[in-house]
């Protein structure tokens, strides 16, 4: 190489080095909490925003998420307005409040639309099973107990006059457990955004919503390998406004005489749905995505080409660990293990 040229590259270099060292000290680093709710870890990952902005806007947005799980819960000994219609005298009226009343018709809605495999009527059979009470069960609850119980789920036993809500059945109780952590990650985001954040992930172990980009690039999201602990099945990469909700069995589950007994319950057998070990649904917010991510579990693959029809993207990974992804209309799933970015 002659030296003109030499001098000249090695300029040409100087000048690209330059302008790396340039972007990346303009680029804020990530601002990351994670707080405990809802018998899990929340993450916030806030991008490009200065430190105090971020951890003010997470603060909010993390005692917002934490009302929204008071709010819903039948579990804990303190009250609520979904306890006290589980209590209430079958026939007789109450009124909830209106968030609850409209993640309740959202429910019913999907509920219809899948079917009856996702109800928010199913409390009776969830408490029996009681996966979510302080001690979690070893064994299946008896099966005079779990038809007694499934008198209850239905999703029509629930009645709304436009004013108040009424329970028909004695065995008919609400359980928000399949929607409202979806819906407490809206209204999460909806918070940060209050605040001025534009980009940033709220993650409840695993069931996300991501908004704008991280430092420009799309996100990374890592989907967990239902069977190998610290492996993906595979990944997204997303930018915009995108919701990714999963339902497995690994996440509350005992092993009985070596069959695995889990908290997705099937309405129509009273059990453990038994189609899929792990479902996940891409929607444009958290509250249908994580609803629709349970009725997925329970339906299985075979519900996939109506998730699509209704502008919904799902994966599943069937009994046989056979992994379907329909078609892929939001965003492209590439699978394998590849580190997300975040989770
Ligand atoms: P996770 O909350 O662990 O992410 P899901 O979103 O699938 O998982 O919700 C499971 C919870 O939803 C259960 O703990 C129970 O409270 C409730 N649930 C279980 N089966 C159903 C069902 N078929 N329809 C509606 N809710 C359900
Ligand atoms: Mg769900």
């Amino acid at each position: 190489m002659t030296r003109p040229f030499f001098l000249l590259r090695l300029l040409l270099f100087a000048i690209a080095a330059a302008l790396v060292t340039a972007s990346c000290a303009q680029q804020v680093p990530d601002v990351r909490e994670s707080r405990f709710m809802m018998g899990t870890l929340v993450q916030f990952t806030i991008a490009d925003t200065d430190e105090d902005t971020a951890l003010a806007a997470i603060r909010a947005a993390a005692d917002e998420m934490q009302r929204i799980a008071d709010a819903f819960t039948i579990y804990g000994d303190k009250s609520n307005t979904v306890k006290a219609f589980n209590a209430s005298k079958p026939g007789n009226s109450v009124i909830l409040p209106q968030e609850v009343t409209d993640v309740l018709q959202t429910a019913l809605q999907i509920s219809k639309q899948s079917s009856g495999a996702f109800t928010p009527a199913i409390g009776s059979l969830s408490l029996l099973w009681g996966f979510s009470l302080p001690d979690p069960p070893e064994q299946a609850p008896e099966e005079i107990a779990i038809v007694q119980a499934l008198r209850g789920v239905d999703s029509s036993l629930i009645a709304f006059d436009g004013k108040a809500w009424k329970r028909l059945h004695a065995d008919t109780k609400l359980d928000f457990g399949g929607i409202a952590k979806g819906y407490a990650i809206d209204r999460g985001i909806d918070v940060l955004r209050e605040h001025g954040i534009k980009n940033a992930i709220v993650d409840a172990g695993g069931d996300l919503r991501a908004i704008g980009s991280h430092s420009g690039k799309p996100w990374r999201i890592g989907i967990r390998h239902p069977r190998e602990t610290g492996k993906t099945l595979g990944w997204l990469e997303v930018h915009g406004d995108i919701s990714i909700v999963t339902s497995g069995d690994y996440e509350r589950f005992f092993m009985y005489k070596g069959k695995r007994y889990h908290h997705i319950l099937d309405p129509q057998s009273g059990h453990p749905a038994r189609r899929s070990i792990s479902a996940t649904v891409i929607a444009k917010n958290a509250t249908l995505a994580d609803a629709w991510s349970t009725a997925l579990f329970v339906q299985g693959a075979k519900e996939l080409p109506m998730l699509n029809s209704k502008g919904m993207q799902g994966i599943v990974v069937d009994a046989d660990q056979k992994l379907h992804t329909g078609k892929m209309s939001l965003v492209p799933f590439h699978s394998g293990n590849n580190e997300g970015n975040g989770e």
